[in-house]
């Protein structure tokens, strides 16, 4: 659910998080209950503004990593709050280790400076008073936020801070995902080993919790290794590497009926539409299957086919690694590789399909690290 847009990031709650803002704020009114002359409305009222300022904080803190992100030219595409807190979604990766590092201080810093700033309230404000019982809440709660994400396993802020350490002084960063994501998972079984112990000693509640969110970590860890992974697999390679050099034509004219029985005979998924040599547009199975079965025999090729402006484009020298995360942002299969020719009209020499770079990726996991590092010289 998207509720607004902040600095130019849209900003979305998760479903999951309508149920944590609930039991947090009963949790909060029982804990209020115990405030001597508070009555239920206050307790109520109270509980569900502290849980509301809650949430601000944790988007204060995510808009803190989006800040420094935003400076370094990387573009923030959404702020997601959702049951373990928050999550700043950037473009890509840092390009530096130095601005991974400055963009995952900032949310523990901004958690740090919120904690200062209720426990200031919670000083100069009457002890049995709405104000301060509230910070006095926040700014423990924003300490405890600020202290665990700094512990040092990815995809913690703290695990982003080490992994910008070790690839600072490694150079290499892969080797740091992969230390960070170890650390990471590290972290993960002791929260879940923790939580495993609590619940036999009977501390149920925060028990559970940490289970669950060590499950959630060891999850967001090794997901996180795996990206790292593809992306050292394909480190070297461009999109002429593995593109296939036929590049199959169909006319505008055909029905969609002839289309799916060429697709059936020949296999091919994609063809570039041609008229008089001029490329058109592209279709694909994809698009044919948007149309019902039964009108095919009335619908050619021309009415549905991806028109030429809003084909997607790759040159053969663009690296594969972003190539692939083109293609799944966008959500499309192939995309044309096309190379600008000596009289200056742009030329289509070949085709790159996700199907390909799977294969590249499988044979040089296969190889092993030998055969990559002699191939990307
Ligand atoms: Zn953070």
């Amino acid at each position: 659910m998207r509720i607004g847009k902040i600095l130019g990031i849209p900003i979305y709650l998760h479903s999951t998080w309508i149920i944590i803002f609930a039991a947090n704020t009963y949790l909060l009114k029982e804990q209020f209950a115990q405030q001597p002359g508070w009555p239920p409305a206050k307790q109520w009222s109270v509980g569900i503004l502290t849980s509301l300022l809650f949430f601000a904080c944790l988007l204060f803190h995510e808009l803190a990593h989006s800040v420094v992100a935003q400076h370094y030219k990387i573009r923030v595409l959404s702020i997601t709050l959702f049951i373990f807190g928050g999550v700043a979604s950037i473009e890509r990766d840092p390009s530096k280790a130095i601005q991974e590092f400055n963009i995952a201080i900032a949310g523990p810093l901004a958690s740090g400076f919120l904690a200062g700033f209720f426990l200031g309230l919670f000083v100069f404000f009457p002890s049995n008073g709405a104000v301060a019982v509230l910070s006095d809440w926040l700014w423990k709660t924003n300490l405890l936020l600020a202290l665990f994400n700094l512990l040092p396993g990815f995809p913690l802020d703290g695990g982003r801070i080490f992994r910008a350490i070790i690839w600072g002084a490694s150079k290499n960063f892969s080797k740091a995902t992969r230390v960070a994501g170890t650390s990471g998972r590290l972290i993960a079984y002791a929260m879940i080993l923790l939580g495993g112990f609590g619940v036999f000693k009977g501390v149920v509640v925060p028990g559970l919790w940490s289970i669950f969110i060590g499950f959630f970590l060891l999850n967001a860890a090794q997901e996180s290794m795996a990206q790292a992974a593809i992306r050292e697999t394909l480190t070297g390679l461009r999109a002429a590497d593995v593109m296939s050099h036929e590049v199959p034509t169909v006319g505008r004219a055909i029905s969609l009926e002839d289309y799916g029985a060429e697709v059936l005979r020949t296999g091919r998924r994609c063809h570039l539409v041609i008229t008089d040599d001029r490329l058109v547009g592209m279709m694909n199975v994809h698009t044919l299957n948007s149309v019902p079965r039964g009108e095919w025999a009335h619908n050619s090729v021309q009415a549905v086919m991806i028109p030429r402006e809003r084909i997607l484009w790759a040159t053969p020298d663009e690296p594969l690694l972003g190539l692939l995360e083109r293609l799944l942002t966008a959500d499309i299969n192939q995309i044309p590789i096309v190379s600008g020719s000596d009289d200056g009209a742009a030329q289509i020499i070949g085709m790159v399909s996700r199907d390909s770079i799977l294969r590249v990726m499988q044979t040089r996991a296969e190889l092993g690290p030998l055969s990559v590092g002699a191939a990307s010289k």
